[in-house]
């Protein structure tokens, strides 16, 4: 075979050919009035979040970490508090619970849709108030991979143990149910702009969205210091976290494009679930669910998958696993105690799944290319 140029795993480059003439404009448009920080591209931005998630406020902050950090924060979360997080997820939904000083407790995660498993979040609920050492608090739902988590369920065990939802929709920003957008389950949802993200930036960026007016009130207090009424007045002790001018600028325009971009996205998943059919095991999108498709993850069987990723980046295609290893079984909460088989299908799927080449702007001869090699693989 000859030498295949190789794909891009996520093409932000050519999302920017694209884009390029909106981008520039705006960008320099930031620059030349010279409101680096809290500009009038921030606020515009808000607002537009708002809106389309239909919540009454968004605060746009530094990074998607610095987004659940603030709703923790508010909520006053602290040492002997239980946060019950998904095992199957990216390290900093469990982090910022860490470092409040409450306790991560892990919960499995569901088989078809890699979500918190409501069965297992009660037991685990369950378990805490049993052991009688710390008192549950909050819930972190994360919309893995784009998929909304299920709420319904979720939200009544939070509403009988009185805990709070914090929607983790870091990589969900776009995704619905019925038609309701991701970022408005829970008490308090938080996105990122971190670039590769379906709403990305070209830098860091962040963003917590709610209807309750405190709540939004002490968030924007805590993201710049505390900020009382008066200049150099400090309500709390909170942080610096601000979305730069430039990067509320570059979001205006890919906000723009998102609706688009939503659909694209759809569309390649559906290519790789119609090319891969007798192939691979799918991602579950349940019925009234709208997936924003921060990726798009197939199951391998354990044994062969480090073979299979050697030998598609040998045709050209690069490859990723979300995510290697579940979070109780992390070095950094080793002090926690976690134990292989505590969280049984999060373990199973760190050992099975494969990130395919992702993004909006995929030509179906690109998923042709990716398709053909696995099915040859396989
Ligand atoms: C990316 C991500 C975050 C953190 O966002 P940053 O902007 O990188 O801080 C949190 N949770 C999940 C599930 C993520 O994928």
């Amino acid at each position: 075979m000859s030498d295949p140029k190789p794909m891009a795993f996520v093409d932000l480059k050519k999302q920017y050919e694209f884009l390029r003439e909106d981008l520039d404009k705006r960008i320099s448009q930031a620059v030349r009035h010279f409101s680096f920080i809290q500009g009038p591209e921030v606020r515009e931005l808000e607002e537009k979040l708002a809106k389309f998630t239909d919540l009454q406020d968004c605060v746009t902050c530094a990074n998607g970490t610095d987004a659940l950090t603030l709703p923790l924060i508010a909520w006053e979360v602290k040492a002997g508090d239980a946060v019950f997080v998904p095992a199957f997820t990216f390290i900093a939904t469990a982090e910022v619970v860490a470092l409040r000083g409450a306790t991560p407790v892990f919960v499995d995660v569901d088989e078809a849709t890699f979500n918190m498993d409501p069965i297992d979040l009660e037991r685990k609920i369950k378990k805490v108030l049993a052991e009688g050492q710390l008192k549950p608090k909050a819930i972190i739902t994360v919309d893995l991979f784009g998929l909304p988590a299920d709420f319904w369920t979720i939200s009544h065990i939070a509403l009988r143990y009185n805990l709070y939802i914090l929607e983790d929709a870091a990589q969900a920003f776009g995704g619905e149910i019925n038609g309701q957008k991701a970022c408005n389950f829970g008490h308090a949802g938080a996105t990122s702009f971190f670039p590769a993200k379906p709403l990305g930036c070209y830098g860091d960026g962040g963003a917590v969205l709610m209807s309750d007016p405190y709540l939004a009130k002490v968030v924007r207090s805590l993201r710049v210091h505390g900020a009382g009424a008066e200049k150099y007045l400090h309500e709390r002790v909170g942080l610096n976290s601000r979305l730069d001018t430039i990067q509320a600028a570059i979001l205006l325009g890919k906000f723009a494009a998102l609706p688009e971009e939503l659909d694209k996205r759809e569309t390649v998943a559906n290519w790789y679930r119609q090319k891969l059919k007798r192939v691979a095991w799918h991602p579950i999108v349940p019925e009234g669910f709208r997936s924003a498709y921060a990726q798009y993850t197939i199951r391998i069987r354990a044994d062969f998958r480090a073979t299979l990723m050697e030998e598609l980046k040998k045709r050209g295609i690069p490859t990723m696993i979300y995510y290697p290893r579940p979070l109780h079984l992390q070095p950094a909460f080793a002090g926690l105690g976690g134990r292989v088989g505590d969280c049984p299908t999060a373990e199973r799927l760190c050992d099975e799944v494969l990130s395919l080449p992702f993004h909006p702007y995929l030509t179906e001869e690109d998923v042709d290319r990716v398709c053909s090699a696995l099915s040859e693989l396989i």
